[in-house]
C-alpha cells in the first residue's frame, strides 16, 4: 500500500534529506500499484503556432510580471488513476470549474526559480532539484498530492530547453527568466476533503531585476496582531495561503514608504523573515564574536529558502577563515529577537542586514523601522556583497559549480 501524503508529510519533514528517499519510495509504491506515477520522459509536445514578439529588455511589461513565454507545462493528477500524460503546450487559459477546490480551500502550492543567461551564452538553472523537492513539502501540506520530485525538475528544465533561446536569447547575457511552477487543486466539488484531482504547470515570465532597490532596501517590523506564521502552521511551505493573509500588512508597509515587512513572531517579537525573502544578519556577539545569524528551520515557521541555504552554505565554506578583508564569521541558524538586534544596533554591534530570496537575491538593508525604533545602516554591506558576488558568478557562469545546471537547449525547437 502507498504510504499517505500525512504520512510521507510527516517523513519529509524530518529532514531535507529524507525528501529524496520518501518520495523515491512513493514512487516504487506508484508503479507496484495502480497510481501511474508523474513520468517526463512521456512528455507531449506541441509547439505553438503563434509565437509573440519578445519585448526588448526596458519593456515596462518586465514591471507587469505578466508576460509569459510562449510555452507552458501541464499535469493533471487524480486519485483513481495517478499522473496523465504531461505536456508541453502553447501558453493559455486553462478552464476551471467554479466548484474547484482551490478557489475555496487554498489548495494551492508554488515554486519560484529563475533561468540565468551566462557569459558563456550557457542557459543556466540554479539548483532546481530543491525547488522540487521544496514543492513536494509544500503539496502533500495542503492534501494535494506527492510526485517524484527528479520529474518536475525535468518538467522544469523541458520549459527551458523549449523557450530559452527565443526568450532568452545569447544576446543578453546576465539576464534571467523566472519560473513558477505551481500546482492545484482542480477538483470540481465543494466537499471539504483532499481534492481528487490537481494539475500542476509550469510557466515562464518576464520578470523585473529587483536586487537594487533605490534607496535601499527598507523594512517594517509587523506589529501586534499581525503574524505570517506560527508554530504548528504552514509557514515552512510554499502555499498560497501564506501570501494572501499578509498583503494588507504589505499594503500598509507601501504605504507608509517600506519595500517590505519585517515579520515578528509572538511576545519575545522573534525575527523571521522579510516579505518573501529570508532575513539575515551579521552582528558581534556581546563577547565580540562574528556571526552571521538567522532564523532556524527547526520549527517550521520560516521558509526553507534555497538561498538561504546556500548563502549559509558558501559562507561556511568560504568565510570560516579570513578571506581578503573579511574577517572570519561564524554561521548560526538559530532564534534571535527584535529587542536583541535593537540592543546590538544601539551598542554598536550590528554590521549589517539583508534579505535573500529568488526575487530580490541578496539585498542590503538600508532601514527598519520597529515600533518606535528606527534602524539604519549606512555602510556598505561587505559580507552580503561578496555572497551575492560568489552566487551571481554561479548562476552565470563565471564560476563552475554543481548548483548551476545548464540547460541542454534546443535550437529546433525555437523560433525567430
Ligand atoms: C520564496 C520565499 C523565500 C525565498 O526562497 P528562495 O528559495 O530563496 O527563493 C523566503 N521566504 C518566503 C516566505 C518565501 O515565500
Amino acid at each position: 500500500m502507498s504510504p499517505s501524503a500525512v504520512q510521507i508529510h510527516d517523513e519529509v519533514q524530518q529532514g531535507s534529506d529524507l525528501i529524496a528517499a520518501t518520495m523515491a519510495k512513493k514512487a516504487a509504491a506508484e508503479s507496484n500499484g495502480t497510481l501511474r506515477p508523474l513520468d517526463a520522459s512521456a512528455l507531449k509536445v506541441t509547439l505553438t503556432q503563434n509565437p509573440q514578439p519578445v519585448p526588448e529588455v526596458d519593456d515596462p511589461i518586465y514591471k507587469t510580471c505578466s508576460q509569459c513565454t510562449d510555452h507552458m507545462v501541464t499535469a493533471v493528477w487524480n486519485s483513481t488513476t495517478g499522473w496523465g500524460t504531461p505536456e508541453l503546450k502553447p501558453y493559455g487559459a486553462f478552464t476551471l470549474m467554479p466548484t474547484a477546490s482551490v478557489l475555496h480551500y487554498g489548495t494551492e502550492c508554488f515554486e519560484g526559480l529563475k533561468a540565468y543567461r551566462g557569459y558563456d551564452g550557457k542557459l543556466r538553472l540554479f539548483r532546481p532539484d530543491c525547488n522540487a523537492k521544496r514543492m513536494v513539502i509544500s503539496s502533500t501540506r495542503v492534501g494535494l498530492p506527492a510526485f517524484d520530485p527528479a520529474e518536475v525538475e525535468k518538467l522544469i528544465i523541458s520549459l527551458m530547453e523549449v523557450d530559452g533561446a527565443r526568450w532568452l536569447p545569447k544576446s543578453r547575457p546576465g539576464q534571467f527568466l523566472y519560473l513558477r511552477p505551481a500546482l492545484i487543486g482542480s477538483h470540481a466539488g465543494l466537499g471539504v476533503g483532499a481534492p481528487k484531482e490537481a494539475t500542476l504547470f509550469i510557466i515562464s515570465v518576464l520578470f523585473p531585476q529587483m536586487d537594487t532597490v533605490p534607496g535601499g532596501i527598507s523594512l517594517l517590523a509587523s506589529e501586534d496582531g499581525m503574524v505570517r506564521a506560527w508554530p504548528g502552521g504552514y509557514g515552512y511551505a510554499k502555499v498560497g495561503g501564506n501570501y494572501g493573509g499578509a498583503l494588507a500588512a504589505q499594503a500598509e508597509a507601501s504605504k507608509r514608504g517600506f519595500t517590505q515587512v519585517l515579520w515578528l513572531l509572538g511576545d519575545e517579537c522573534k525575527v523571521t523573515e522579510a516579505g518573501a525573502s529570508n532575513f539575515m544578519v551579521v552582528w558581534k556577539t556581546k563577547e565580540g564574536k562574528l556571526q552571521l545569524i538567522t532564523a532556524p528551520l527547526g520549527d517550521k515557521i520560516i521558509l526553507d529558502g534555497v538561498t538561504r541555504r546556500s548563502v549559509l552554505q558558501l559562507a561556511r565554506d568560504r568565510l570560516s577563515s579570513q578571506n581578503g578583508d573579511l574577517e572570519p564569521i561564524e554561521v548560526v541558524e538559530e532564534w534571535f529577537t527584535m529587542d536583541q538586534l535593537l540592543e546590538a544596533y544601539q551598542e554598536g554591534r550590528v554590521l549589517e542586514t539583508f534579505a535573500v530570496g529568488t526575487a530580490w537575491f541578496v539585498g542590503a538593508i538600508s532601514r527598519i523601522q520597529a515600533g518606535k525604533h528606527e534602524l539604519v545602516f549606512s555602510e556598505p554591506a561587505k559580507y552580503a556583497t561578496q555572497l551575492k558576488t560568489w552566487l551571481r558568478n554561479i548562476m552565470y557562469g563565471e564560476e563552475d559549480h554543481e548548483w548551476g545546471v545548464v540547460v541542454n537547449e534546443k535550437p529546433a525547437l525555437s523560433r525567430g
